[in-house]
């Protein structure tokens, strides 16, 4: 079956399409920053598809433009605990920034924007958070037994994104036409390929390359890496799940982000890759551009 056809196949029949937006129309809104020192706006588009092998998506996203919380999230565990685990901390680690926010705007409002250290602990705390949670809810239930989950979170606050992740899942930047990986995989294989023991080829394909080293749930602590990105105008980011860059390239992930003029375009391309290379995962994509 060529491409073109298995994308008017899978398009009809498969494909969820979300996208924040301020009117009922499917049209992507400039939608300001949290806080507004500058007149700088992002428009986000987000994306998750079952995939062509699994029986059920674990995979959640959300996008929440009032508060600049941008996450994505991939659930393990058998039956539906990976979905379970997902879900709740998509919910807990943009609950808890959203509190964070509302407490703290006095503070953020008298000194113009927030530093650094401040963000880094609440984000930090919003992981905890959701770790607390996944981790008791499956204390005693042999079917969600050491239910979890990867998530990534870009929180957009003044002209900075801070960007917060656990496991496999990953952030991309497109700046000037390059792309970026902001994240590193907390996975057994990328402990080889940084140590030269295999090449990032093999690590495509290693049979380690499910094992997960750091995840919201399965374990009383969790430890994401917290990062800091001054955003510029025209700002690409690309926040994904392994069922995309696991089923694509890095040079196929650039020609889609530059290619597209319209980030939900960009964002549908990327499915249809990872569909055309097999779709052997859920799939998420979530962009953010700063316009
Ligand atoms: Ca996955």
């Amino acid at each position: 079956m060529s491409f073109k056809e298995l994308h008017s196949i899978l398009l009809d029949r498969f494909k969820s399409i979300f996208q924040k937006k301020a009117t009922s129309n499917n049209q992507s809104v400039e939608i300001p920053l949290i806080i507004k020192k500058k007149s700088k706006t992002f428009t986000v588009v987000g994306e998750t598809h079952i995939g062509l092998v699994r029986e059920s998506n674990q995979d959640r996203f959300l996008i929440d433009v009032d508060n600049g919380i941008f996450i994505v999230a991939d659930g393990m565990g058998g039956h539906s605990a990976g979905e379970v685990a997902s879900q709740m901390a998509v919910e807990h680690v943009s609950e808890y920034i959203k509190e964070w926010l509302s407490n703290n705007s006095k503070y953020l409002r008298h000194i113009g924007t927030a530093a650094n250290d401040d963000l880094q602990t609440a984000l930090e705390q919003a992981f905890t958070k959701a770790n607390n949670a996944v981790y008791s809810a499956w204390q005693g239930k042999s079917e969600l037994a050491k239910m979890g989950t990867t998530l990534i979170t870009a929180w957009i606050i003044d002209n900075k994104c801070v960007l917060g992740h656990v496991g496999d899942v990953r952030g991309y930047l497109l700046r000037d036409g390059h792309l970026k990986q902001l994240t590193r995989d907390h996975t057994r294989v990328a402990q080889m390929v940084e140590s030269g023991q295999i090449t990032p080829e093999e690590a495509r394909h290693h049979p380690l390359r499910n094992r997960i080293q750091r995840s919201i749930g399965p374990h009383p602590h969790v430890s994401p890496d917290i990062s800091f990105l001054d955003l510029k105008n025209k700002d690409r980011i690309l926040l994904c799940s392994d069922g995309l860059w696991g089923m694509v390239t890095d040079s196929q992930i650039a020609s889609a982000l530059t290619d597209q003029n319209d980030i939900r375009k960009a964002c549908e391309n990327l499915v249809d890759y990872a569909l055309a290379g097999g779709g052997e995962d859920n799939i998420t994509v979530s962009i953010m551009e700063v316009i």
